[in-house]
Parts: structure tokens; C-alpha cells; sequence
């Protein structure tokens, strides 16, 4: 799933026409100033953090300003900010328009219909989950005739829209559709999505690009707004390695052995929190970075499932204890293993010897990983 900053959604709904407030990205305080000066972004403006998290506008991450100046301080108040674990490297600047009223339109799949879906309310510019049900309007869409007049028109009824402002949301909603399905979207929202005067106006863009459709699709590919900063580096170095919200590390090799190993340690109890996968690793210095990795990322303990096939497991063994002498005493956290195949005796005698907890039952280890994981806490 490719998940779209806000500015770069809203660079797909120009391309298919849906009406957008004027605007231009800025990485700088200097750059911010600098296009509302030359009138590039007309004033007052709005300056947005470029964040994938929602709930800006309540983190105080919407300011905004009316003069070159303003917008200098707005966004260098801004920029470099930590929101829900993401930096704010840029800020969209965008001319503040009146907003009459503020709804919400979006599409996006429905797994249990196994179709698209048109999601509309006349209560935008709040988290759709906080909206009481009776108040959303839900409407399937056979992706073949795609969205018909009679969807739009009852998408209309639902946001009690009509005249220009009805028909300013026919022409978005045309434009919207096409949007979703020629980029192979997950998810196209508009939220809010502002009446003004008799115009409809998208002021936020959340799109996520579906990843099996990466390939139609290569200018999506490279941009990963949604990496946290050690998998940034991890994947530089080419490491497997994703950050979860738990305090459980897991190193296993092989995607399907990876994810086994997180549900057993859910289903255990346990929450992992970042997980390596050293896939068809044999060089221990590759494993010793991996863990170093891992340990920057400040797991309560962590987990190494290891089937020993190419990847030795005397191999990682090796690895691990070397990378674990250059973590700082303060900074260690207890290692429990479970490593069977190829070299397994070898693997295991050499993790024992460094203090590692090696149990050969996946159950079990499981277990000892998560009540470390607990004790540490
Ligand atoms: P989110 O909180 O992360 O979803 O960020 P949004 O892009 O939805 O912005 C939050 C709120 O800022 C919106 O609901 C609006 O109330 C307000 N806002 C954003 N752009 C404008 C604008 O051009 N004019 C006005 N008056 N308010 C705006
Ligand atoms: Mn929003």
C-alpha cells in the first residue's frame, strides 16, 4: 500500500479535474515566505503539515497566516516537528478560502461486498469514524458501468446539496471515480470536502495506491512518505525491517516464518514491535548490522526465529553475538532464541555461551520472549 501525502493526492485529483484550493509545497521557512510573497500562494493562507497521520488540524498542525512573514513563522513552527512519529519535512501552502459548510466523500473498496464503495456525510471535516452511522451514506458501485448519474445524484441528497453546489459535486464526484480506479486506488478521501459559495472545494486528500498494482503504476513505486527513519536506513541497506507498535523485536528469516512468528506471539500475549526478516542472509557481518538496526529501535526484548537452511545457523548466531558486544550495556535487552536447522548445535552452543536463552520448542520460546518483553517493562 502506497500511502500519498497530502499534496501528492492532491496532485492526483488535478490531473482528473476535482476543484482544489491553489497552492505549493514548501521545505523551508525561507521557500514558505518566499511563494506567498511572490503570489504563488495567494494570502491569507492556510500552511499544512505534510504528515500521513490524520488529526492535523486538532495536533495544531493547520495554522494560519496573512502575510509573507506569517507564513515564514507558521511553517518554520512547523517543519521539523515530530507528529505521531513522522517528521514534518515539507508544508503545503494553500490560499484560505470561506468555507460555508465542510463534508465528507470518499471512495474506496469494501472487502465483505467485494466491491467499491461511495461514501458520503454531510459532517466532514471530523474523523468519519466519530460520525454516528445513521449519518453516512454508503453506496456500492459496480466498478463496470463505474458511478452512474443516479449514485451521484443520491450522493447529492445525502449531503443536502442542490444547484450549483449539486452540480459542482456531480462533475468532482465523475472525476473522483476515475481517479480511484485508473490509479488503482485503495482509497480516494475528501475530507472535509468545503462548500464555497456555490463551488465545491477539496481542502485535504488522503489516496493510498493498491501495491499489487505498483506496476501499472512506477512513478507510485519509489515514494514511501510512510517509512519511519530506521526503516528509511534499513532500506538503503537493503534490510527487510518494519516498525510495529509493540515492544517485542522479532529477527526470523523468510516472510512466511516472519509472520507466523509475530501471531505466535500475539496469540501469546506478547506485542511485537519491529520485525527483520534476514531472508537468505550467510554473511554474519549483514546479521550484525540487521540487529544493530533492531537495537536503535529500543525493543523491551526480542525474538529470534531462525530456520537454518542457507541461511546457517552458526551463521547468525555469530552475527548476533558480535553486534550485541557493540551495544552499549545500558541500551541491551534480553535475547531469547529459537534456532533449529542447519548448524543448529553449533548456532545454539555459541548463543549460550553469550547468555542468550536458546529454546528449541517454538512454543516455548515464544513464551520466554514475551515475559522478558514484560519484566523489562
Ligand atoms: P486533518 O486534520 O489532518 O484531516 O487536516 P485537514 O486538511 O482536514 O484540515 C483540518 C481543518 O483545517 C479543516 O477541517 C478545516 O476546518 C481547516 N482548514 C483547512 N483548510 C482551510 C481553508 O482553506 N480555510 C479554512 N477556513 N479552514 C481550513
Ligand atoms: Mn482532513
Amino acid at each position: 500500500m502506497v500511502k500519498l501525502a497530502e499534496w501528492r493526492g492532491k496532485d492526483v485529483f488535478r490531473k482528473y479535474g476535482v476543484p482544489l484550493p491553489r497552492g505549493a509545497v514548501a521545505r523551508s521557512a525561507e521557500e514558505a515566505e518566499s511563494l506567498t510573497r511572490s503570489g504563488a500562494v495567494p494570502l491569507p493562507c492556510v500552511v499544512k503539515a505534510q504528515v500521513l497521520s490524520g488529526g492535523r488540524g486538532k495536533g495544531g498542525l493547520v495554522r494560519f497566516a496573512n502575510s509573507p512573514e506569517e507564513a515564514r513563522s507558521a511553517a518554520a513552527s512547523i517543519l521539523g516537528l515530530t507528529f505521531k512519529d513522522e517528521k514534518v519535512k515539507e508544508v503545503l501552502l494553500e490560499e484560505k478560502l470561506p468555507i460555508n459548510r465542510e463534508l465528507y466523500v470518499s471512495l474506496t473498496l469494501d472487502r465483505a461486498l467485494r466491491l467499491p464503495i461511495l461514501i458520503t456525510s454531510p459532517h466532514g471535516g471530523v474523523e468519519i469514524e466519530s460520525v454516528p452511522d445513521s449519518e453516512i451514506d454508503r453506496q456500492p458501485v459496480d466498478p463496470f458501468p463505474g458511478l452512474t448519474a443516479y449514485e451521484r445524484r443520491r450522493a447529492a441528497k445525502s449531503l443536502g446539496l442542490e444547484g450549483g453546489p449539486a452540480k459542482s459535486l456531480d462533475g468532482l464526484l465523475v472525476g473522483l471515480w476515475n481517479a480511484f480506479q485508473r490509479e488503482d486506488a485503495e482509497l480516494v478521501e475528501i475530507n472535509p470536502l468545503a462548500v464555497v459559495g456555490d463551488r465545491l472545494v477539496a481542502l485535504d486528500a488522503k489516496v493510498t495506491i493498491e501495491d499489487d498494482a505498483s506496476f501499472r503504476h512506477p512513478d507510485y513505486a519509489e515514494i514511501r512518505d510512510d517509512r519511519t527513519p530506521l526503516e528509511e536506513i534499513a532500506r538503503e541497506k537493503e534490510i527487510a525491517f518494519v516498525q510495529l507498535d509493540g515492544n517485542i523485536g522479532v529477527i526470523a528469516n523468510g516472510a512466511g516464518l516472519t509472520m507466523a512468528t509475530l501471531d505466535v506471539l500475539k496469540e501469546l500475549g506478547g506485542s511485537p514491535g519491529v520485525f527483520l526478516d534476514l531472508g537468505g542472509t550467510d554473511d554474519p557481518k549483514k546479521v550484525a548490522e540487521a540487529f544493530l538496526l533492531m537495537a536503535q529501535a529500543k525493543p523491551a526484548a526480542v525474538f529470534l526465529n531462525i530456520f537454518g537452511g542457507v541461511t546457517k545457523c552458526d551463521t547468525v548466531a555469530r552475527g548476533l553475538v558480535e553486534a550485541m558486544s557493540q551495544v552499549a550495556p545500558a541500551d541491551r535487552f534480553p535475547l531469547v532464541a529459537r534456532i533449529r536447522g542447519n548448524n543448529e548445535v553449533e548456532g545454539t552452543t555459541i548463543l549460550r555461551a553469550a547468555g542468550v536463552t536458546a529454546v528449541p520448542d517454538l512454543k516455548e520460546s515464544a513464551q520466554a520472549a514475551v515475559e522478558a518483553a514484560r519484566r523489562a517493562r
